[in-house]
């Protein structure tokens, strides 16, 4: 795949490693046994040691720790049996220790890897360097008053997986498939919610450009982001700066940038030479962490159908293809739904693809339009599956369908209801059709004259007129075949 983008000058080439904070689904925090529920009232999940009281100790949340195994295993990564806790230390004022408790040295999952599917049918693997356990900071609150800032704790101490890439990622596009990607591993694992909007996913994005084939170029570091769509858009504008620095013969300064989602642009935080000195050091309030490997199999062992596993079955068995396939599993929520539509009744195993194409474009156009998740949908799998039935067995034509799914989607009721209500039904009578079709050739006898001295294109001029006749409800292949043969006979009778 070709990714290079063409600056003034040369050809240049992204160079993308990603830093995913993915939040820990768990009841309780990393080392209290505060709540984590999303949207509650600020501080009302705070404890003495989410508040950083004199004399608190940390109690390792012993659960945070197997969903961190879980997530490693499932980024097919080495698990380490030994990892230490560190205090990385800075001061701000979301962070009431004065210190984030994290991972350096010894992070408890290593290297690992990703596979991300493209829509040509190839693949690429995306390595990763490590995921370590940390806790996260508090929350600024700015907008509550206009001369103050206020803190809220809730999210203090609450775990965090860090799970960071090698610069193996070459494109935006490359970007947006690797996170939705982990995105799907973790949920698929239950170890992360992957909601973004909610901050349960976040990326800070390194990038450099460099000219194919050349070392890497100095990288910038865009923190914080929460959509993927935003992360696409500050690549590629930070892509274009450094290009455009690079060009005119400067060079780039290491920097760690903030990007603007309202006017799409970056700016500088910091440079490297006020980058911070975090001073890590052991916690020396927190012994190691030490996992048997017995405790690791036990948890490999837990481990449910992971989105690969699932892809290649849905290739086996319903003949999909890769990208068809990776599209089913970027969620758990669509492949259930799927398996739920394709299962609801034994005459559609033969129609995953159909199935498919609905799923990804009819129903996600109205549910993308309401931002309604697909396990809310107001079109329950196995209705679905009735409306492919009706268009299988000729009963409605695809074109009515998005009408009946329309209404499906609008009132929940089932397709035969609005078919019925509706009088929907396909026209397959012939001799029904062959009248409305007489009827329209007697109404235009000069175009049908045009027609049959040569002007080929009428044809579809008369199709439409008697579709519009029947509202659309004429068997297409009917009414073309009719018409063909009742043209062709006043042909041979001129
Ligand atoms: P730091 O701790 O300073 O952020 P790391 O070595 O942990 O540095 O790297 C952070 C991220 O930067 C990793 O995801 C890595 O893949 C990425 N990265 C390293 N070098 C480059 C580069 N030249 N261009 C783009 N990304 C890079
Ligand atoms: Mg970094």
């Amino acid at each position: 795949m070709n990714n290079l983008i063409q600056g003034q000058k040369h050809e240049w080439e992204m160079v993308i490693g990603l830093e995913l904070h993915a939040q820990v689904k768990s009841n309780s925090k990393l080392f209290s046994s505060s709540s984590t529920k999303f949207g509650s009232l600020p501080n009302s999940q705070v404890s003495l040691v989410d508040a950083a009281m004199p004399g608190m100790l940390p109690v390792i949340n012993k659960f945070c720790v197997k969903q961190a195994v879980k997530s490693g295993i499932g980024l097919n990564a080495k698990i380490n049996n030994y990892s230490v806790f560190d205090r990385k230390n800075y001061f701000y004022a979301d962070l009431p220790q004065g210190y984030q408790i994290s991972q350096y040295k010894y992070p408890i999952v290593g290297e690992g890897t990703v596979t991300i599917d493209f829509k040509d049918g190839t693949s690429k693997n995306i390595r990763i360097l490590r995921l370590h356990l940390e806790q996260d900071a508090g929350k600024s609150l700015h907008d509550q008053n206009p001369s103050k800032t206020y803190v809220d704790l809730n999210r203090s101490g609450v775990a965090l997986m860090e799970i960071v890439s090698e610069p193996d990622i070459r494109s935006p596009e490359e970007a947006g498939m690797y996170i939705s990607k982990i995105r799907s591993i973790l949920m698929y694992l239950d170890t992360c919610d992957g909601n973004m909007q909610e901050g349960s996913l976040r990326a800070d994005v390194n990038i450099s450009v460099r000219k194919p084939g050349n070392e890497y170029g100095t990288r910038s570091e865009i923190k914080n982001l929460n959509s993927i769509k935003f992360i696409k858009q500050a690549i590629n504008y930070e892509a274009k700066r450094q290009i455009d620095i690079l060009e005119s013969g400067g060079a780039i300064t290491q920097n760690t940038m903030l990007f603007n989602t309202s006017t799409g642009k970056t700016r500088p935080m910091r440079n490297k030479e006020e980058a911070h000195d975090y001073r890590y050091f052991p916690d020396p309030d927190l012994l190691p962490l030490e996992i048997s490997s017995k405790e690791v199999e036990e948890i490999k062992s837990s481990i449910p159908e992971l989105p690969d596993q699932l892809k290649n079955k849905y290739m086996n068995t319903y003949n999909l293809s890769n990208y068809d396939a990776s599209v089913l599993t970027t969620d758990k929520q669509i492949s259930d739904f799927f398996d739920q539509t394709i299962n609801s009744d034994l005459e559609l195993k033969e129609s995953a693809k159909i199935i498919v194409n609905w799923i990804t474009s009819e129903l996600f156009f109205l549910l993308n339009n309401d931002n309604v998740d697909i396990s809310n949908s107001p079109v329950s799998p196995s209705n679905l599956g009735q409306l492919i039935k009706l268009i299988n067995t000729n009963v409605i034509s695809g074109k009515i369908a998005k009408e009946v799914l329309d209404e499906m989607y609008k009132t929940k009721s089932s397709p035969i209801q609005i078919v019925k209500k509706k009088g929907l039904k396909q026209m397959t009578d012939s001799s029904e059709i062959e009248a409305i079709i007489d009827n329209v050739l007697n109404e235009n006898k000069t175009m049908v004259d045009q027609y049959l001295s040569g002007k080929d294109k009428l044809l579809g001029f008369f199709v439409g007129q008697a579709m519009k006749k029947t509202k659309g409800k004429a068997n297409p292949k009917i009414l073309n075949e009719i018409l063909l043969t009742k043209l062709t006979k006043k042909n041979q009778s001129q």
